[in-house]
């Protein structure tokens, strides 16, 4: 039944909205069933497809989903929680409702005496210039207090424009812009001398073998759970596989 038992496991870019239940279902069920016989979970990013601040939790279906979580940190399952794009507005709230610990992205870890480097993974797409601009707009503290004194409808409002925003930049990107800079992964792997990178943010699965200065390193890219087609990376003491949910 646990197979998972020693196992850590690692999500990312469930874009959880009551629009789109599904995904949200499957989550809940990946909580109840697998996270809870997990030994730690890690969830790097983009959980909900918007947080607009802490005091959204009111909205029922955030409600639930905080209290699915708070369930596995009770069971005795450290929940950790990294920043995505969507949803960097996740503040103490939010944390202590869902029992969740938060990260910095990236963030280094040891994981089974593997030095792991963890993000959301949108800061390595450095060809794009305007995302990467508008990045570090938003990210500034002075953005940000001023986007959280707005009411809810208002912040709503603009999280929404921007998502449509950036809906239409994408269809006019090649797609190669939107992953990750070859050059930015080769920099984040020597700067933070690890040997395994994971993050999500690209939507596109993958195991990579990359060579960097004579040693074989690895890089997993998370899947998305957009669709009901979501999966998890598995880690233990004898290394990681991707898993399909
Ligand atoms: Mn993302």
């Amino acid at each position: 039944m646990s197979q998972v038992a020693s196992a850590t496991l690692f999500l990312s870019d469930l874009h959880l909205t009551p629009e789109r239940p599904g995904p949200a279902e499957s989550f809940r069920r990946f909580l109840d069933q697998k996270a809870i016989h997990a030994e730690a979970l890690y969830l790097l990013g983009d959980l909900f497809e918007a947080w607009v601040g802490d005091d959204d939790l009111a909205l029922p279906f955030h409600t639930e989903i905080a209290a699915d979580l708070k369930r596995v940190s009770k069971s005795g399952v450290p929940v950790y929680f990294l920043p995505g794009n969507r949803d960097f507005l996740v503040g103490p709230d939010l944390a202590r409702a869902a029992g969740l610990i938060l990260l910095e992205d990236p963030t280094l870890i040891d994981l089974y005496g593997t030095a792991t480097l963890l993000a959301h993974g949108d800061a390595w797409c450095t060809d794009d210039a305007h995302y990467q601009a508008l990045r570090a707009q938003i990210r500034e503290p002075a953005w940000r207090a001023d986007f959280l004194d707005k009411p809810l409808a208002e912040r709503h409002a603009i999280a929404s424009a921007l998502r449509e925003r950036s809906e239409l930049a994408k269809a006019g990107k090649r797609p190669e812009i939107m992953d990750v800079n070859p050059e930015a992964i080769a920099a984040a792997f020597r700067r933070h001398g690890v040997s395994r990178i994971i993050h999500g943010h690209t939507h596109r699965p993958a195991r990579h073998s990359h060579n960097i200065d004579g040693h074989p390193r690895e890089r997993w890219v998370l899947p998305d759970w957009y669709d009901l087609s979501g999966g998890y990376l598995a880690c233990d003491d004898t290394g990681c596989h991707a898993e399909a949910w």
